[in-house]
C-alpha cells in the first residue's frame, strides 16, 4: 500500500524564518514599529475551516469540497499558542482575539480558552480575551466559553432578513440561529457584545435600517464595516463599497448621531452615539478612512505564520521557532525584531493609489488568519 504523506506545511502563503537575534534584551513591553506603533492586540486563527461560504470571505466556487484545508498536524497546538501568546504579552499585548475561519468548529476551544485566560500582563492584570464567530454554534456553547474564561464576543451578521442572510452565508443558514445565539451569549454575560455587519453596496445595504433599528436601544454595539479588499478570490470592486459615511447619513436622517471619542489607541472603529440615548454604533472605514497610523495589531495564523497586517502577502514562521529548540527569550526576541521592522500601511497606499489601487501582490485570504 503506497504511503500517505501529510504535508506539514501550507505553501500557499510565504513565509521567511525569523531571525534569533544572539544578544537579545528580555521584553519591556515597550515594542514599537518603524512608524511607532505598539504591539496591543493579537488576533490568533484557531482554524481555517468555516461553515459559511460569504461571498467577500469564502466564496464557494474557490472554497469547494476539493479545497485542502490544513491538516490537523499543521496547526498550532493549544500549548504552543499559549506559549506564543505568553510571549507577545510580554511585548505588550493586552488583548488576544480568537478568530478562523470559524474559531468555534476548532474542537475543545474552551479549553484554549481557559489556558489563555491565565495568562497574565507582566504588571498581574488579566487580559481582554475575546472572539470573534458567526454566530452558528454561539447558542450551543456561549455558557461554556463564559465558564473557561471568554469575557466576551463579536458576531458577524450581514442582515436580518432572512432571504438576503441566507444568500450572503451562501449555505442557506437561517438568521433566526444565529440571533438565538446573541441571545445566549447575553444571558452567559459576554457582553458588551459587537456585532459587525460588512455592508457590501447592492447586496445588503438595505439592511442597514432594520440592522440599526433592531440593536438600537440594547446594550449590544452594531458596527458597519466597508467592504475590503482583503484575500485574492473575493472579485471586490470598489463600487460595491458603501463609504460609512453614507451609511451614519442614513442612520442619522432617521435618528440623529453625534461622534463619540475613541475609547482605546489603536480602535478600529470610529464611535458614534444616538443624541436620544439610544445607544451606540460604530463605522470601520478601512477603505476610506484608513487608520494604518494607529494599527497596533498582529495576526498569528492557524499555522503559526506571523503576519503584520491583515493584507500582507508574506508572514514570518514563528511554528518552526515553536517546535525548535528554542528558549522563550530567544523566541520573544525574534518576534521583538520582525514588529520592530515592520513598516506595513496597506490601506493608507491604496488610499493613496486611488480607488482601484491593490499592491499587485498576492494577498493572504481573511479566512486564514482572521478578519
Ligand atoms: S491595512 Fe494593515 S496596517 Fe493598515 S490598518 Fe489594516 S491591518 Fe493595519
Amino acid at each position: 500500500m503506497a504511503e500517505r504523506v501529510i504535508p506539514l506545511a501550507d505553501h500557499r502563503y510565504a513565509a521567511s524564518l525569523p531571525r534569533v537575534p544572539l544578544d537579545a534584551a528580555p521584553p519591556d513591553g515597550l515594542l514599537a514599529d518603524q512608524l511607532g506603533r505598539e504591539l496591543r492586540d493579537l488576533r490568533i486563527s484557531v482554524t481555517d475551516r468555516c461553515n459559511f461560504r460569504c461571498s467577500y470571505c469564502m466564496p464557494k466556487e474557490v472554497f469547494d469540497k476539493q479545497y485542502s484545508f490544513l491538516p490537523h498536524a499543521s496547526l498550532l497546538s493549544f500549548e504552543e499558542i499559549t506559549r506564543a501568546a505568553r510571549l507577545f504579552v510580554a511585548h505588550g499585548v493586552r488583548k488576544l482575539r480568537l478568530t478562523g475561519g470559524e474559531p468555534l468548529l476548532r474542537k475543545n476551544l474552551e479549553v484554549l480558552i481557559q489556558m489563555l485566560s491565565g495568562v497574565q500582563t507582566g504588571e498581574g492584570k488579566p487580559l481582554d480575551l475575546t472572539l470573534t464567530t458567526n454566530g452558528s454554534l454561539l447558542a450551543r456553547k456561549a455558557r461554556v466559553l463564559k465558564e473557561a474564561g471568554l469575557q466576551r464576543v463579536t458576531v458577524s451578521l450581514d442582515a436580518l432578513d432572512d432571504a438576503t442572510f441566507r444568500r450572503m452565508n451562501d449555505v442557506d443558514f437561517p438568521v433566526a440561529d444565529v440571533l438565538t445565539g446573541i441571545d445566549e451569549a447575553q444571558r452567559a454575560g459576554l457582553g458588551p457584545i459587537k456585532v459587525n455587519m460588512v455592508v457590501k453596496r447592492g447586496t445588503n445595504d438595505h439592511e442597514i435600517l432594520p440592522m440599526a433599528r433592531h440593536f438600537r436601544g440594547t446594550p449590544l454595539v452594531l458596527r458597519f464595516i466597508e467592504y475590503m479588499d482583503v484575500g485574492a478570490t473575493n472579485g471586490w470592486r470598489m463600487d460595491e463599497v458603501l463609504p460609512s459615511a453614507q451609511v451614519i447619513a442614513r442612520i442619522h436622517a432617521e435618528h440623529a448621531l453625534e461622534p463619540l471619542e475613541a475609547s482605546s489607541p489603536g480602535e478600529t472603529a470610529q464611535r458614534w452615539r444616538y443624541r436620544d440615548g439610544g445607544g451606540e454604533i460604530g463605522v470601520i472605514s478601512s477603505v476610506t478612512q484608513a487608520f494604518c497610523r494607529d494599527c497596533n495589531r498582529a495576526r498569528l495564523s492557524t499555522e503559526g505564520k506571523l503576519f503584520l497586517c491583515l493584507f500582507a502577502s508574506q508572514g514570518h514562521d514563528l511554528r518552526s521557532l515553536l517546535r525548535g529548540s528554542y528558549s522563550d527569550e530567544q523566541i520573544a526576541a525574534a518576534i521583538g525584531l520582525i514588529w520592530r521592522s515592520r513598516d506595513d500601511r496597506y490601506s493608507e497606499l491604496r488610499a493613496a493609489r486611488g480607488a482601484e489601487g491593490g499592491s499587485g501582490q498576492r494577498r493572504v485570504e481573511m479566512h486564514y488568519i482572521g478578519g
